[in-house]
């Protein structure tokens, strides 16, 4: 059987070897007779499973002792609520840079249980680039400044990490967690819904500071307040046993790979030879600042966006898949996440050539 080269932008690609791994294991887990899904989340070998999970991400990321990880439902829209709740503690204002649609969401999320100030924003010119620090209006008296590290839709990725003095700082890291080393002392928090770089979706890490929490807002849903989820292991009530297990598997691979420092060197030279196609083609554009371009999310037009449709159908036809770009934007959009190899990216720049020597 074949595989497509598949960029969606998520649920996204797997690595093959971890289905494989996944699929030789589906009926019957490791001599056990049955397989993950029909296990206890309480039983030893379920157990054995998730902790492995979390040890293996503390080892990619060199996730700091006094770091909580944990294991969360509700992907990262879940998580727009969950920080206010959890990370106010007293307080009743926000700081967020606001670089596109996922910070927008964010930011209508909390606004429900805080006043949330704009640090800067990008809308100036149409979040094609992410602001610098010098140009952030950081209030003192804020609970927390919130960002987002990779603006999924737009392709625009921060080149730098805010400093943000004694004021918490909380990144979502949907789109680009495990691409690339981090330094995970800086931040105060670190979210990543699953489906994009991590595994299947129904999953949202979650990495927090752990002196941040006991304090949630009144009110908060007891599934939803991190305290009770890491004084439980992520597993106060029953949590995405597959989708942790999966992410397992994930983690396993990349440590295999040689960790994130070598994904981010396949990483750049995937995104580089991508950008520096589309910017020598005269063919496609990409509109991001240079310095913002992301590393996983590629979005280009076509000279003529008539021509759109005859792209996607002659990509399809190479089994290069979900190209399009996201329903608001429109144009294309490459997502080219950790699973997305190098030969995936050739083809497509050899798709691309072809159509564009046809059509040009
Ligand atoms: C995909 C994405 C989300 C939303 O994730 P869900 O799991 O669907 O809630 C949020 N933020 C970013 C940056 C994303 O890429």
């Amino acid at each position: 059987m074949t595989r497509v080269y598949n960029f969606c932008a998520g649920p996204a690609a797997l690595p093959t070897a971890v289905l494989e791994k996944a699929s030789g294991e589906m009926l019957n887990w490791q001599g056990k007779g049955l397989s993950v899904m029909e296990m206890s989340h309480r039983s030893t070998e379920y157990v054995s499973i998730a902790t492995q999970a979390e040890q293996d991400l503390r080892d990619l990321l060199s996730i700091p002792d006094n770091y909580k990880v944990l294991f969360m439902q509700g992907g990262a829209t879940a998580q727009f609520a969950m920080i206010p709740m959890n990370l106010l503690r007293g307080k009743n204002t926000a700081d967020y840079i606001h670089t596109g649609q996922w910070s927008a969401k964010a930011i209508k999320e909390a606004s429900r249980y805080c006043e949330v100030k704009l640090a800067a924003s990008a809308e100036d010119k149409n979040f094609t680039y992410a602001p610098k620090q010098a140009d952030l209006k950081l209030n003192p008296d804020a609970a927390y400044v919130h960002y987002t590290p990779n603006e999924t839709i737009g392709g625009v990725e921060f080149d730098y990490i805010p400093e943000t003095g004694d004021v918490p700082l909380v990144a979502d890291f949907s789109s680009s967690i495990l691409s690339e080393e981090l330094d995970v002392s800086k931040f105060a928090l670190i979210y990543a819904g699953a489906q994009k770089n991590i595994g299947p979706a129904g999953l949202c890490i979650v990495i927090v500071r752990e002196d941040l929490l006991g304090d949630v807002l009144e009110g908060t849903p007891t599934a939803m307040n991190y305290q009770v989820a890491a004084d439980n292991g992520s597993m106060y009530n029953t949590p995405a046993t597959y989708s942790w297990y999966l992410a397992g598997l994930v983690f396993d691979w990349l440590k295999q790979q040689g960790g994130v420092s070598a994904m981010a060197v396949i990483n750049q030279r995937k995104a580089k030879k991508l950008y520096d196609y589309i910017d020598a083609s005269g063919f496609y554009a990409n509109p991001v600042a240079v310095n913002n371009r992301s590393k996983m999310n590629v979005p280009f037009t076509l000279k003529d966006a008539a021509l759109d449709k005859t792209f996607l159908a002659g990509a399809e036809q190479k089994g290069l898949l979900n190209l399009a770009g996201h329903r608001s934007v429109g144009g294309m959009r490459a997502n080219i996440y950790n699973a997305v190899t190098e030969e995936a990216v050739d083809a497509l720049i050899d798709f691309m050539k072809d159509f564009a020597s046809r059509n040009g």
